[in-house]
């Protein structure tokens, strides 16, 4: 009784997030990115990253996989007993033991600031070499870990892993079963990063036309950038529809990385004509995020990456130079201040002119006379 109630009241409240024009940022930097060969993050490093994260506002943060073992298990409860404000969320295989584990990983996190992100591969290449199982056995294995997760857990979301290479018809048939047996969340992966941003978009109305009870479960997006489109795939994906996307700090992962958010996060705040939509993340906190994970993961990004690279405010041609200082708007999308990025640098180099020239050492004089007074 009690139970129909909650259900219906969590679909109410679904239902209400749904239509406010908002982008929800789901961070997977302590799971998907530090699965990234040659990472390993320590647990001090994991901890500062999600304090970090929860400062910045994303929405939500995938912890780790507390099935992998105790010391997994320990990291997700401490930080948990010491990070608030984002729903903390823990990844399991559709196995009981697994749900269990998390759980225990978060049995002391607030009843909605918790969640279990239940995974299987729903393509024909999962079921048939990993799974070894028929659609009817996907399925079945999915609705039972969904009902299963219920037990201890109001927020539950469902990811079908490689979604891009499934049956369109299965996937649909797959979502609308975990809903009814409460999934509260569905999530489309881009595992391989094969997508294609007409393509995403088109999997994404696909889902939001012809599942049942779409209305009742928030719907995120999980692209991996293989072909270099995992930001363009998951703005695509957005403007069909989606609710949230999912991605890491520097877009660190498997292969060619996750979608990296700072990027996502500034091409919908520049863009409100386009999305309508706001994110909650803090532009502010971008190059410190990006400096704070590049530091415990060891892995800078190039000088040249999107947002937060240490080029994208340094300039040395000529022309550029001049024209930035006639106006610091000439030859910049953004000003550093909008991702918490110091000056503008006027780089002295063989493609220099004579305006940064001048420029430096008018401000060398000012330091020199500075010192003299
Ligand atoms: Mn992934």
């Amino acid at each position: 009784m009690f139970t129909a109630i909650n259900r219906k009241a969590k679909r109410w409240v679904i239902r209400q997030i749904k239509r406010r024009p908002i982008v929800l940022i789901s961070d997977t930097t302590l799971r998907d990115g530090a699965q990234m060969p040659g990472i390993h993050l320590s647990e001090e490093g994991k901890l500062e990253i999600a304090a970090a994260l929860a400062g910045a506002g994303v929405h939500s943060i995938d912890l780790g996989f507390p099935a992998s073992g105790p010391a997994e298990v320990r990291m997700i409860q401490r930080i948990a007993a010491e990070v608030s404000g984002p729903i903390l969320s823990a990844l399991a295989r559709t196995k009981r033991s697994d749900i269990d584990c998390a759980a225990e990983a978060l049995a002391d996190a607030a009843t909605y600031k918790k969640a279990v992100t239940l995974f299987i591969g729903t393509s024909p290449m999962h079921r048939k070499h990993k799974h070894q199982m028929t659609k009817a056995q996907v399925i079945e294995t999915a609705v039972d870990s969904v009902s299963y997760a219920t037990e201890s857990f109001e927020l539950i979301s469902f990811g079908a892993e490689d979604a891009s290479r499934t049956e369109p018809e299965f996937l649909n048939e797959i979502y609308e079963k975990v809903i009814e047996a409460g999934a509260t969340s569905i999530g489309f992966a881009d595992t391989v990063g094969i997508l294609t941003p007409t393509k995403a978009s088109d999997w994404i109305k696909r889902i939001s036309d012809n599942v049942r009870s779409i209305d009742s479960a928030l719907l995120g997006v999980h692209f991996h950038n293989d072909l270099g489109l995992a930001t363009a795939n998951s703005l695509a994906a957005v403007s069909a529809g989606a609710n949230m996307v999912q991605g890491t700090v520097n877009g660190i992962g498997e292969r060619a990385g996750n979608v990296a958010i700072e990027e996502v996060v500034l091409a919908v705040t520049l863009h409100p004509d386009e999305f309508g939509r706001k994110v909650h993340v803090r532009t502010e906190s971008l190059s410190s995020l990006s400096e704070l994970v590049a530091r415990h993961t060891g892995i800078a990004p190039a000088p040249d990456k999107p947002a937060v690279g240490t080029n994208i405010f340094r300039t040395e041609a000529g022309i550029h130079q001049d024209g930035l200082l006639k106006h610091p708007e000439t030859y910049l999308p953004f000003q550093p201040d909008l991702v918490g990025a110091g000056p503008v640098q006027l780089v002295l180099g063989p493609s220099s002119g004579k305006s940064a020239v001048r420029h430096h050492l008018v401000e060398l004089r000012g330091r020199r006379s500075e010192r003299e007074q």
